[in-house]
């Protein structure tokens, strides 16, 4: 059965019908929820009603334990779930608000060689309760800026996990965490990054329309990509990026393209140079991240004069390009890198 913070309004509405409740109740609870609260919070619900609540199950998160970055003030959460799982969440600062970034698997099954979140492969799902969660808990941790109701005003599904491998429920949390009744997130500030499933690609408008849509392609032709992606033997460049053109169609909006650059594989101005010449003509721009290295892996990042000439290189070229801002390096910012680090102090414990 669906959890309590996975219920959309119609499903509450439904639930509590069969309670016997009137239909204003539905949108009660719901508000509670989107505020991460429980049952026996819900105070102006009768008690009968909050102890009968309290009986399904929640499918909600905790804060399990964070790291404020002494740098910049990001914060590192992770979140325990219900099943013991742990999972990462990061909440960046900006002057414009803030933004959190979310897992939307525990674990992820995609194999790219840079990343620490797929090292043992995919454990689960993450319910759109779960995701709705995470961003209820970290408004109530940290209070809002001056002028704004809620601490979290944007969302960039990047974190643990490929969002679209797990398309039912990512596409639920959009539309729970983008609902004017709970947080009413905008959708156009949240973005969701995929390592490319074509198929999914395709029917995300229809499913999520005006959420920025971000490509991982890590790479200007398909050798390369091969050696970092192992997603790219099925859906090879060309096809990613007729799906990415789509969208852009489709939803008016630039699709943005992730590139981490990996020294010597695929940061050469001859790949600028190549990848400038396969998004000719496309509505898009191009983040570039100096890879974070993953002490698992055998690959180290470019230089950061580097990346700006690789920047440069693009730009010259007519191609949108910024170089990230690395946020939160001492707290193990990268995807994954965290979570691994604490399971292994746990079994180091239990040694
Ligand atoms: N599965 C999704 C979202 C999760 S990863 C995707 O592939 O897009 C979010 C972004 O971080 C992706 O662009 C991913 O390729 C990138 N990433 C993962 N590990 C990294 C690392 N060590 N250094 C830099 N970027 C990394």
């Amino acid at each position: 059965m669906t959890g309590l913070v996975s219920m959309d309004i119609a499903q509450l509405e439904a639930m509590l019908k069969d309670m016997g409740q009137p239909r204003f109740r539905a949108k009660q609870v719901f508000q509670w929820l989107s505020r991460g609260e429980r049952p026996q919070n819900m105070t102006n619900l009768p008690k009968e009603l909050r102890s009968k609540l309290s009986d399904i199950h929640f499918d909600g998160a905790e804060i399990y334990d964070k790291f404020v970055s002494k740098k910049d003030g990001t914060i590192k959460y992770l979140f325990s779930l219900s099943d013991g799982n742990i999972v990462e969440g990061v909440l960046m600062r900006y002057h414009y608000g803030n933004t959190m970034c979310i897992s939307t698997q525990v674990g992820c099954k995609m194999g790219c060689a840079f990343c620490a979140s797929t090292l043992e492969g995919c454990i689960r799902n993450l319910t759109p309760g779960e995701m709705l969660s995470f961003v209820a808990c970290v408004n109530k941790d940290v209070p809002a800026q001056e002028g704004r109701e809620r601490s979290v005003t944007n969302i960039v599904l990047m974190g643990s996990g490929e969002p679209l491998d797990n398309y039912d429920n990512t596409v639920k949390f959009l539309r729970l965490v983008s609902s004017a009744d709970g947080m009413g997130i905008s959708p156009r500030n949240i973005s969701l990054s995929t390592c490319g499933l074509v198929p999914r690609i395709r029917t995300l408008p229809a499913d999520a329309p005006h959420v920025t849509l971000s490509v991982s392609l890590h790479a200007s032709n398909d050798d390369i990509r091969n050696k970092l992606m192992p997603i790219n033997k099925l859906y090879p460049i060309a096809e990613v990026l007729a799906a990415a053109r789509g969208y852009a169609d489709a939803t008016g909006r630039r699709v943005v393209f992730e590139y981490a650059l990996v020294k010597g594989l695929n940061d050469g101005l001859e790949n600028a140079g190549e990848l400038a010449s396969i998004l000719r003509g496309m509505k898009c721009h191009v983040n570039l991240i100096p890879l974070n290295p993953v002490k698992e892996r055998n690959l180290l990042g470019t230089s950061r004069p580097e990346a700006e000439r690789f920047m440069k290189w693009l730009e010259d070229r007519k191609i949108s390009a910024t170089v990230r801002r690395e946020m939160g390096t001492d707290i193990d910012g990268a995807c994954g890198q965290l979570r691994r680090r604490v399971l292994q102090q746990q079994k180091e414990v239990q040694q």
